[in-house]
C-alpha cells in the first residue's frame, strides 16, 4: 500500500502489481496465472516477458519487444505500443518511455489520480553503440531495478571496455586462435558486433544471435556479420582471423577458442571478461534516482541488492525506499 490512499495498491506479486480501484496493471510479470490483470512488458529478455505465456491476457509491449518474443511466444492477444503512447485503463493511464537496456526496451510511467509511478524495467543510463540513454521521469514512486545496486559496481566507460576487448582479440588472433565473446544473445551480443565492426575484425554469430541480428536490421540497425549456419561461415572458419559471439551458456569444445564473458557480472567473475553492461551501474542508478526526484523509491529485480539500495537511498539521500516485496503493512499510518 502506499501514501495512506486506498483506492492506489502497489505490490510485489510475481511482477510488479499496480491497482487503483478497478484498473490492474502488472508489469513484468513473472508469473502465467493471474488473469484479471492487464499486463505490461518492458522488454524481450526471458525473465521479464514471461506474461505472453498468459495467452488470454491483454498484453503491450513496444513492437521490437513484440518481434524479439515471437520467435519463442505466440503473440496472441498482443499489442504494440510506441514511445510516448498512452493507453488508458480505468482511471489509470500508462505511458512508456525509452530505458536504453535493449532493443525496444521501454520504462512505464504510471498516471493514478494520486501520483505517478515510474517502472524502470531494466534500465541503462549511458549512451551505448545501439541504444539511447534511459529518460529520467519525474515521479512520486520509482519502482528502480537493483540489479547491480551496491555501491562496489562500477562500470569503467562502454569506450574504454570496447577497446579493451579489440585488444585482447587482437592478441588472441596473433596466436593463431580464435576470440569467443559469450554474451545474452539480445543486447550485448550487438553491442560487440558494432564494435568489431568498427575495427573490421569479422565476427561469426552463433544462431541464437543471428535471430537476434535479424530483429535489429529490421529496425534500421547495420550489423556486419556471418550467420555461423550459413556456407560463408564455413569458409571464415576454414580461414581463421575472426571473433566468434555466442550465449553464455553453450558448450564449445573445440580447443581453438579462447573464452571471455561480456556482462557486468564480469566484474565479480574469475573467468576472463570484460564488464560490457546494458543495466546501469550503481552511481548511474543513483544519478537516475536524483533525475527522477520521487518521494518513495522501491527495489526490484536486484535479489540481495534490493535491499543494498533501499538502505543506501533512504540513508544517503533521505528518501523513503523499500524493497518491493517487503513494503511495510505499517506504511500508511506513517504518512505525515
Ligand atoms: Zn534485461
Ligand atoms: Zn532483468
Amino acid at each position: 500500500m502506499w501514501m495512506g490512499v486506498d483506492d492506489l495498491r502497489i505490490e510485489w506479486n510475481g511482477g510488479v502489481r499496480i491497482e487503483y480501484k478497478d484498473a490492474k496493471v502488472v508489469l513484468d510479470s513473472k508469473r502465467s496465472s493471474i488473469e484479471d490483470s492487464v499486463f505490461f512488458v518492458s522488454h524481450g529478455h526471458f525473465d521479464h516477458s514471461a506474461a505472453f505465456r498468459i495467452k488470454n491476457a491483454k498484453k503491450y509491449s513496444s513492437k521490437e519487444t513484440l518481434e524479439i518474443v515471437s520467435n519463442f511466444f505466440s503473440i496472441k492477444n498482443s499489442f504494440s505500443l510506441s514511445l510516448k503512447e498512452k493507453t488508458t485503463i480505468g482511471e489509470v493511464e500508462v505511458i512508456p518511455h525509452n530505458s536504453g537496456h535493449v532493443l525496444g526496451s521501454f520504462e512505464y510511467e504510471v498516471r493514478a489520480p494520486e501520483g505517478i509511478i515510474l517502472y524502470t524495467g531494466d534500465f541503462n543510463t549511458e549512451k551505448t553503440k545501439t541504444m539511447k540513454p534511459a529518460e529520467p521521469v519525474q515521479c512520486d514512486v520509482l519502482i528502480v531495478e537493483a540489479t547491480f545496486g551496491s555501491p562496489s559496481f562500477v562500470f569503467p566507460k562502454v569506450d574504454e571496455i570496447g577497446e579493451d576487448m579489440a585488444e585482447w582479440a587482437g592478441r588472441v588472433l596473433k596466436r593463431g586462435r580464435i576470440p569467443l565473446f559469450r554474451a545474452d544473445p539480445l543486447g550485448n551480443a550487438q553491442e560487440i558486433i558494432c564494435i568489431f565492426n568498427e575495427c573490421d575484425i569479422p565476427v561469426i554469430a552463433h544462431p541464437r544471435v543471428a535471430l537476434m541480428n535479424m530483429v535489429y536490421e529490421r529496425h534500421g540497425f547495420r550489423l556486419r556479420y556471418i550467420d555461423e549456419q550459413s556456407s560463408e561461415a564455413e569458409e571464415i572458419k576454414r580461414h581463421g582471423g575472426f571473433i566468434y559471439v555466442a550465449p553464455k551458456n553453450i558448450k564449445i569444445s573445440d580447443a581453438g577458442f579462447e573464452d571471455a564473458l561480456v556482462s557486468g557480472w564480469a566484474l565479480w567473475s574469475r573467468r576472463r571478461g570484460f564488464p560490457l553492461s546494458d543495466h546501469a551501474d550503481f552511481h548511474r542508478i543513483i544519478r537516475f534516482v536524483e533525475e527522477c526526484d520521487p518521494k518513495i523509491v522501491l527495489t526490484c529485480h536486484g535479489g540481495r541488492f534490493n535491499e543494498t539500495l533501499a538502505r543506501y537511498i533512504e540513508q544517503k539521500m533521505h528518501i523513503k525506499a523499500y524493497p518491493i516485496d517487503l513494503i511495510p503493512t505499517k506504511f500508511r499510518k506513517e504518512k505525515p
